[in-house]
């Protein structure tokens, strides 16, 4: 993606893995092989494959203001023990190589922004020190939805005392914790604003206290939407819920929300997954909505 600019705010992102994912049916269950054909025209090759898997990337953004470095969304993280998804298991990819290669360093996020707790968006929160997760941006405060955090944490709780698998493939455990005990997170609620014209609100149903992020600066404005929509394809019939949607009648309703608001508008969206440029806008016509990167 090249560098996006809203008003003063700049959108860098930084790159952990991109790949033609699962099958795309089986990251959007109920999406009929008549609805891929019917718009491969516009799907195929850039968002689906020839073959129907769904094209994939992982990746923060690095929004910079004036005042502010904010690192959104931190995928899957490297060396973390992922066995029930082989992908993701061990992982070692070159991303804060790719950070340091904006010119930013760890150092200098002063905010980290999750706006959800799945394992593909908190794993760079930490990083592996001598056998230990720490956080892996040593001055910024992680900012978590309480509803989101306190979700996740019952789970996690309810789990250790039956004595069964950990949430999220354990990584409410090794990437939201440690940040917890070091003092850096911040649990706010709906409307939280890191400074004027960024704010964070709910977005509920992929997940409990799923969030977005709200952007604007002089007349521009961009929406960070996380995992609202997995990709493209869902803009074919809106009520399609990926199949990782905790409640997939709100998630519906949350996307349709969304993708009106934001349609035949100059508003940028950024997604937590659409493929590289990644980057774009969402267009309306007579019976569904498209993508167009920007
Ligand atoms: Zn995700």
């Amino acid at each position: 993606m090249k560098t996006q600019k809203i008003g003063l705010f700049q959108v860098d992102l930084v790159l952990e893995s991109e790949s033609a994912f699962s099958p795309l049916d089986f990251v959007v269950p109920g999406i009929t092989p008549e609805q891929v054909e019917q718009h491969a025209a516009w799907l195929k090759p850039a968002f689906v494959t020839a073959d129907n898997r769904v094209n994939m990337s992982f990746h923060s953004y690095i929004l910079k203001t004036p005042s502010h470095t904010i690192l959104i969304d931190a995928c899957v993280g490297n060396d973390k023990e992922r066995s029930l998804r082989p992908s993701w298991h061990r992982q070692n990819y070159k991303y804060l190589e790719n950070l340091k290669r904006l010119g930013v360093q760890p150092q200098d996020i002063d905010f980290v922004c999750c706006t959800h707790m799945h394992a593909d968006h908190v794993g760079w929160n930490t990083y592996l020190q001598d056998g230990h997760w720490v956080p892996t941006f040593p001055k910024a405060r992680y900012v978590f939805a309480k509803t989101e955090y306190e979700h996740w944490e019952q789970a996690h709780r309810h789990a250790l005392a039956r004595g069964l698998d950990a949430p999220n493939h354990g990584s409410f455990a090794d990437s939201v914790l440690p940040v917890v005990d070091a003092g850096q997170a911040m649990m706010v609620n709906s409307g939280f604003e890191f400074e004027a014209g960024i704010e964070l609100h709910d977005a509920h149903g992929h997940t409990a206290g799923n969030c977005l992020l709200d952007t604007r600066s002089q007349g521009a404005h961009a929406v960070f939407a996380g995992d609202i929509l997995h990709t493209p394809a869902q803009l074919i019939d809106l009520s399609l819920s990926s199949r990782f949607c905790h409640d997939s009648v709100q998630a519906a309703q949350t996307r349709s929300e969304l993708v009106h608001r934001l349609a035949d508008t100059p508003t940028l969206l950024f997604s937590g997954h659409f493929p590289s440029p990644t980057a774009g806008r969402i267009v309306a016509k007579s019976d569904h909505f498209r993508f167009k990167y920007a």
